[in-house]
């Protein structure tokens, strides 16, 4: 295993960077830094870039932050893991489905650590209904990832800003982790429409992709690309079913986990019904 989950010293991100839960900061450890988060502790490494860390960013004239430079890294820089799995999405909210994905192809495929990339902007989505806040969503997945062994919530692309494209993550992980193989894990349905992505001539050529198959309509994958398939449980479960289970007040349980079921109801989210084709990548 490769250290990056649990709450062990080696459990540690870049500032910001998927944080974990700790039990109580320690004076005898001066870094990483220790910081509360809504009466949490928090433990953080701090990254080594001075851009990086916690200076506020500028904002533009509109009133919008400037976006985070490309190196903030998305996963534990002490970590120096060798193979690394992205997977990307809006994650609103994260259910089941990503989570047995996840650790079934990190199984598979002997990842040391799969990075459940919340997109900031997820621009294919934009406009077909309304994205819940990037911090609700970041939120979930690290309360969904906080007891999973090897799965990490990364926010490199919320602290980025902007639109979220996967050609940038992976090129940010390729300069952290120049040794490490990696991976881009996308359900069927993200798979077959990859040629729409940013540069996706790039992330062919950074990862190998992965794609797992996704109960629905059988799709077409681009035949120029290898693609690795894994095989995991087919669980037809979308988040688009489970927003629409909340505005309806039919019931989640199982659907996804219970502190990620807490902070929906804690945050009042889903409450109203949004319209959404579903099925839609969120990567790009
Ligand atoms: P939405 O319904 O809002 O589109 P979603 O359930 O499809 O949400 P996304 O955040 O869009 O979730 O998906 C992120 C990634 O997870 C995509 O690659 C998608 O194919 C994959 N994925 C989502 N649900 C499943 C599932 N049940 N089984 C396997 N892969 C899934
Ligand atoms: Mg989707």
């Amino acid at each position: 295993m490769s250290g990056v989950s649990g709450a062990t010293g080696a459990d540690t991100v870049c500032l910001g960077h998927g944080a974990k839960r700790g039990r109580t900061p320690s004076s005898a450890s001066p870094a990483p830094a220790w910081r509360s988060i809504g009466g949490d502790y928090v433990q953080y490494n701090t990254c080594q870039r001075v851009s990086c860390r916690s200076a506020p960013r500028s904002r533009t004239r509109t009133g919008a932050r400037e976006p985070r430079p490309l190196h903030c890294s998305p996963v534990p820089a002490a970590a120096a893991p060798s193979r690394i799995g992205l997977f990307g999405g809006t994650f609103d909210p994260p259910h089941v489905g990503h989570l047995v994905t996840a650790v079934n192809v990190r199984h598979a495929l002997g990842l040391d650590v799969v990075v459940l990339m919340v997109a900031n902007v997820p621009w294919q989505k934009q406009g077909a209904r309304t994205i819940s806040p990037a911090d609700d969503r970041f939120a979930m997945v690290r309360a969904a990832v906080a007891d999973v062994d090897g799965l990490i919530a990364g926010d490199a692309e919320i602290r980025r800003g902007g639109a979220s494209y996967t050609a940038d993550t992976l090129a940010v992980l390729a300069g952290e982790h120049p040794a490490a193989t990696l991976f881009t894990i996308v359900g069927d349905d993200a798979a077959a429409g990859i040629t729409t992505w940013e540069r996706h001539d790039e992330v062919v050529a950074r990862s190998n992709l992965v794609v797992v198959d996704r109960p629905g309509a059988p799709v077409r994958l681009p035949e120029q690309f290898d693609w690795i398939r894994v095989e995991v449980p087919h669980l037809e479960v979308s988040s688009t079913d489970l927003r629409a289970r909340v505005a309806d007040g039919r019931p989640l349980d199982y659907l996804l986990t219970d502190p990620v079921l807490q902070i929906v109801r804690e945050r009042g989210l889903y409450r109203e019904a949004s319209v959404a084709p579903a099925g839609v990548g969120a990567a790009g």
